[in-house]
C-alpha cells in the first residue's frame, strides 16, 4: 500500500511507497501525522505540486462498504479498506429503547408521557441505520480527500443497468459483443428471483440461468423468460416447461417486470446525492459492470476488490500487489444512555462516569511506556477510561488492565471507527513492512 503525504500546508502530494516513506522519516524530514489513512507531513512547503490521477471507488453494501484509491494511470491501487457499518446495532439499540418505553409508559412509572401522533418524517428521511451508513462512507471520503490528491468518484449506484437491458443497441463494443450484457442479465434475475433456486429455493450455491419455457419448445432467449436454477433443478427439469415441472405460477412470475426501485435503493441513491456535494466529479456504475469489469481483470472476490472495479473508468490493468486492506469498523462515539436499567426499566447502576478523564477518551489509540511495577514495558493500543485514573489497554495481543494515565500517550484520537489490518492476528508472528518501518522511527503499531 502507497502512503499519504502531505506538506507543511497540509496539502496532499503524490502518495510514496513506504521505502520512500521511512527514508523520510529516518532523515527528519517528515513526520507521523495520522495512523489510518497512514500520513505522514512533510517539513517543508511544496510549491509546484505532481499528482497522479487518483480515483476513489466505492461499493456500497448493507453490511460492508468496499473502498479502493486507485492510480488511474498505472492501475495501481493506493489504499483500500473495508468498512463495517454498524446499522444493525443501532436498530437493535433503537427497538431496545422503544420496547423499555413503551413498557414504562403502559405501567404508568415515572415520567415517560404518553406519546401522541406529532411525529412527521421531513422528506427523503431514512431510518437512522441506514443513515449511519452514509454517514460512514462521506466520513472516510472527507477524510481520504484530506490526505490523498483525489480526482474523482467512482461509486455502483444500482445492481443491474435497466437502461442496458431495455435497450441492448445504445452502448460500447463490449455491450454489443454481449458479454456485459449477459452480466447485467444476471444482476437483473438474482435481484428479481431474490438469489435462490426458483425450483428448491436453496441459497448460497451456483445458479444456473434457465428458460422457464425451454428453448427446445419454442421459449424466448427474452428476459421474462428466464429464471435461475440450481444444476440439480436444472437438468431435472430438462426439457419440460415450468408448469409442467409442477410450478405454474412461475410463468406469470416472469413476465412480472421488476421495478426500477428494485435496481436502485434509498441509500445509495442519498450517498450518490451526498458524494456529489464534494466537489468532485462522480461516475456510477451497475453491480454487473462492476462483477464484468472483476471477472475480466481475473480477479477474486471481496468488497475492496470490487470497488476497484466499479464504473467504466476502471484502468486496462488493477494491480494489487501486497496490498491488505483495512478493516474498518465503525463503532459509534458514545452511548446516550445515563445508566443501565434492570428489567422493569428501574436504574441498575450508577449514573455513568465521565467522558474524558485526565484528558483521555475511550477509543484513543495510547501508547502507554509503563517503567515501574508489575506491567513494565511498552504497550499500544485502544484505551478504555476509568475516572480512576487507571486505564485498560487493548493491544493486539489483549488487554492490559490497571495502567496508570501517567504511563499514556495519546497517538491518535478516538473518532468512532476501529481499524485493523485485514488478517492481523493470523500475521501476528511476522511484523508487516509497514511495522517494522515504524518500528525504527520508535513508533510500534
Ligand atoms: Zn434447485
Amino acid at each position: 500500500m502507497q502512503i499519504a503525504v502531505i506538506d507543511q500546508n497540509r496539502k496532499p502530494l503524490a502518495p510514496t511507497s513506504e521505502v520512500r516513506a521511512r527514508l523520510l522519516l529516518k532523515k527528519g524530514k517528515a513526520a507521523v501525522f495520522r495512523r489510518v489513512p497512514f500520513t505522514i507531513i512533510l517539513k517543508r512547503v511544496v510549491e509546484e505540486v505532481q499528482v497522479p490521477e487518483l480515483r476513489l471507488k466505492l461499493d456500497p453494501g448493507s453490511r460492508r462498504t468496499g473502498v479502493a484509491l486507485v492510480n488511474q494511470g498505472s492501475g495501481q491501487v493506493v489504499f483500500a479498506a473495508e468498512i463495517e457499518h454498524r446499522g444493525e446495532a443501532i436498530k437493535q439499540a433503537l427497538d431496545g429503547r422503544r420496547a423499555i418505553r413503551r413498557s414504562r409508559r403502559t405501567r404508568k412509572t415515572r415520567y415517560r408521557k404518553a406519546r401522541f401522533l406529532n411525529r412527521r418524517r421531513p422528506e427523503g428521511w431514512l431510518p437512522p441505520s441506514l443513515t449511519s451508513r452514509i454517514s460512514n462512507i462521506e466520513t472516510w471520503v472527507k477524510r481520504l480527500t484530506r490526505y490523498y490528491p483525489i480526482a474523482g468518484i467512482s461509486m455502483e449506484l444500482v445492481k443491474f443497468d435497466t437502461q442496458l437491458l431495455e435497450n441492448p443497441e445504445i452502448s460500447g463494443i463490449e455491450y454489443q459483443q454481449g458479454e456485459l450484457a449477459g452480466y447485467e442479465v444476471r444482476e437483473y434475475l438474482l435481484e428479481k428471483w431474490g438469489r435462490k433456486c426458483a425450483y428448491c429455493s436453496k441459497t448460497d450455491i451456483p445458479l444456473q440461468i434457465e428458460h422457464i419455457i425451454p428453448r427446445s419448445r419454442g421459449g424466448s432467449n427474452r428476459i421474462s423468460n428466464l429464471t435461475l436454477a440450481c444444476e440439480g433443478c436444472n437438468q431435472e427439469k430438462g426439457t419440460r416447461t415450468a408448469a409442467e415441472f409442477g410450478f405454474p405460477e412461475l410463468e406469470q412470475q416472469g413476465k412480472a417486470p421488476l421495478k426500477d426501485a428494485a435496481a436502485m435503493n434509498a441509500t445509495r441513491w442519498a450517498l450518490w446525492e451526498r458524494l456529489k456535494g464534494f466537489g468532485l466529479p462522480v461516475e456510477t456504475g451497475s453491480g454487473g459492470l462492476t462483477k464484468y469489469n472483476r471477472t475480466r481483470r481475473e480477479l477474486p472476490k471481496a468488497h475492496w476488490i470490487d470497488a476497484a472495479c466499479v464504473g467504466k473508468s476502471t484502468p486496462a490493468q488493477v494491480i494489487r500487489d501486497g496490498i491488505i486492506p483495512w478493516e474498518i469498523k465503525a463503532t459509534g462515539h458514545n452511548s446516550r444512555q445515563m445508566c443501565r436499567m434492570d428489567r422493569y426499566g428501574f436504574p441498575r447502576t450508577a449514573a455513568k462516569g465521565p467522558r474524558t478523564v485526565r484528558g483521555f477518551r475511550t477509543g484513543d489509540l495510547v501508547r502507554a511506556k509503563v517503567t515501574s511495577g508489575k506491567k513494565v514495558g511498552c504497550y499500544e493500543g485502544r484505551v478504555a477510561v476509568r475516572s480512576s485514573g487507571s486505564f485498560n489497554v487493548t493491544t493486539g495481543a489483549g488487554t492490559i488492565q490497571g495502567i496508570i494515565y501517567r504511563y499514556c500517550l495519546v497517538i491518535q484520537r478516538a473518532d468512532g471507527y476501529r481499524v485493523n489490518r485485514a488478517g492481523a492476528r493470523s500475521q501476528n508472528s511476522s511484523p508487516t513492512k509497514l511495522a517494522k518501518m515504524l518500528a525504527m522511527v520508535g513508533v510500534s503499531f
